[in-house]
């Protein structure tokens, strides 16, 4: 399965959380730091996203949002949702 994710720096608050729960090492830190002064996470090897999620579900700042190839595209499967 093929998946694609994106990540807002502005949101990321550098707590690694998604970096270590990617089975696929997709995820990397940024080595410039966002406004807010953290140094964010940011997609590194993307063409290994399999649309699993887990990155999505463990981000606390709900900053990933995750596409599978089998969802529509304008239907993201995990998106930031703040409410
Ligand atoms: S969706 Fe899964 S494979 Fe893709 S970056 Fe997130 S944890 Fe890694
Ligand atoms: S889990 Fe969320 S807040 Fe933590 S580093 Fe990843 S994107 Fe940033």
């Amino acid at each position: 399965m093929k998946g694609k994710i994106a990540i807002d720096r502005e949101l990321c608050k550098g707590c690694k959380y998604c970096v270590l729960s990617c089975p696929k090492g997709v995820i990397t830190m940024d080595c410039e730091f966002n406004a807010s002064g953290y140094f964010p996470a940011a997609v590194h090897d993307g063409e290994k996203c399999t649309g699993c999620a887990l990155c999505a579900q463990m981000c606390p700042e709900i900053a990933i949002t995750v596409w599978r190839d089998e969802d529509s595209k304008d239907e993201p499967l995990a998106s930031p949702s703040r409410s």
